[in-house]
């Protein structure tokens, strides 16, 4: 039977339990509603670790948008039985309030952005500018404050995201630097059949959005076709992009390169070494992202 616990404190002792005994701790952060794309970070986390744990929160202060966060999915029990089927040996939630006893002013059930104390969040550094950063103001110091609470709750061994957030990557990476650990696992992105990226917010699409949204991972296979016929120039790339994402009933919000292995927040200029392709879209309102690195198979690390 997993443990299943909705309390942060409770959470910590159980792995220090666990880290006690010298067993390597997985842990995988997630905001629930939960699909094929977690349940394999989760299980990659069961494979290389002696115990794995996952965190399901759906961090309001990583939301810039209000509406967003009210329509985020969340069912902790299903979620839990589903990381159970995977291998992990406990789950648990909790509240902004019991995250940051601290620094929320508010009590339980009223917590929200407003009520957290602005001084306590993290920088999220310099990976955090540009594209998704500066479309969502504060979202990485949101991500960047949950997830060191997070590590100091786990202490995880090792911990695992998705290359569907690549930026986001960036930002965790920095913050295990600065902070000594966890050792960051960086998992492929998991796909529907059409090609979509598979994510939470896809639940909110109509069956006619799914296959619309496809059109994101055709754009970055655009990029990826002209990258192996030899273009170099970020530009050229992203004209290829936006030529294929302007055929669809969906809002663009970037299409855009960078060298993934040195993140700048403008798009480089000059013949690119390695590239990363980048779009994000709002189809029928849902605002979705997708990235392919343009000079390897995937981004795994
Ligand atoms: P979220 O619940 O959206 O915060 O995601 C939790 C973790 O799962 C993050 O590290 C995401 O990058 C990762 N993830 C989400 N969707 C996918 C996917 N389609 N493939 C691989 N990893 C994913």
């Amino acid at each position: 039977m997993i443990a299943k616990l909705d309390d942060p404190a409770r959470a910590s002792a159980w792995c220090a339990e666990v880290r006690s005994r010298g067993a390597r701790l997985g842990f995988v952060p997630t905001m629930g509603a939960l699909h094929e794309g977690h349940l394999t970070l989760v299980r990659r986390a069961v494979a290389e670790n002696d115990r794995v744990c996952v965190s399901v929160f759906v961090n309001p202060l990583q939301f810039n948008e209000k509406r967003d966060y009210d329509l985020y999915p969340r069912d902790f029990d299903a979620d839990a039985r589903l990381v159970e089927a995977a291998g992990a040996a406990m789950v648990f939630t909790g509240t902004l309030a019991s995250f940051f006893p601290d620094d929320v002013a508010a009590p339980d059930g009223v917590a929200g952005i407003g009520s957290f104390d602005a001084r306590s969040l993290r920088d999220p550094g310099p990976c955090a500018l540009g594209l998704e950063g500066d479309l969502r103001p504060g979202h990485f110091a949101g991500v960047a404050t949950i997830v060191a609470r997070l590590f100091d709750v786990v202490e995880p061994t090792r911990a695992y995201f998705g290359a569907k957030d690549f930026q986001q990557t960036l930002v965790v990476r920095d913050l295990a630097r600065r902070r000594g650990g966890p050792e960051i696992r960086v998992c492929p992105t998991v796909r529907e059949p059409s090609g979509l990226a598979r994510s939470s917010r896809n639940e909110r699409l109509s069956p006619r959005g799914r296959e619309t949204a496809a059109v994101l991972v055709r754009a970055l296979e655009r990029a990826r076709e002209r990258w192996r016929a030899g273009v170099r120039d970020a530009s050229e790339l992203r004209a290829a992009m936006t030529a294929v994402l302007s055929r669809a009933p969906i809002d663009v919000e970037y299409a855009a390169l960078r060298d993934p292995e040195r993140w700048t927040r403008e798009e480089p200029t000059g013949a690119l070494a390695r590239a990363i392709a980048l779009v994000a879209a709002r189809v029928e309102g849902v605002r979705l992202i997708d990235n392919l690195r343009l000079d390897a198979e995937d981004a795994e690390a």
